[in-house]
């Protein structure tokens, strides 16, 4: 009988401990929705702002673009230089 007793009580320990193994778990999964999330968002950006995008090695050249783009019509373009690739791209956007 006490060894029966014993052995229930062993499980509900398994099954706590197990529970909470459970709850790690799910806060890890989380965590790593959310630095999948952030890792698309960033690729996303750096599509858009970077690899897309014709890259410039310096300044100079980009602004030379700028002024072809503009004698073909663009307008408020400007150029920046970007974090990813380290060269220089064109952007009609304010934000970028
Ligand atoms: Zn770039």
């Amino acid at each position: 009988m006490g060894s029966r007793k014993r052995s229930a009580r062993q499980r509900r320990v398994a099954e706590f401990k197990a529970g909470l193994g459970g709850l790690d778990d799910a806060y890890g999964q989380e965590r790593r929705r959310r630095d999948e999330d952030e890792r698309r968002r960033e690729a996303a950006r750096r599509l858009r702002s970077c690899e897309r995008k014709q890259r410039y090695a310096t300044r100079y050249d980009a602004e030379e673009a700028m002024t072809r783009c503009a004698e073909h019509g663009a307008r408020d373009l400007r150029c920046y230089r970007c974090p990813h690739c380290h060269g220089w791209h064109l952007t009609s956007h304010p934000w970028e």
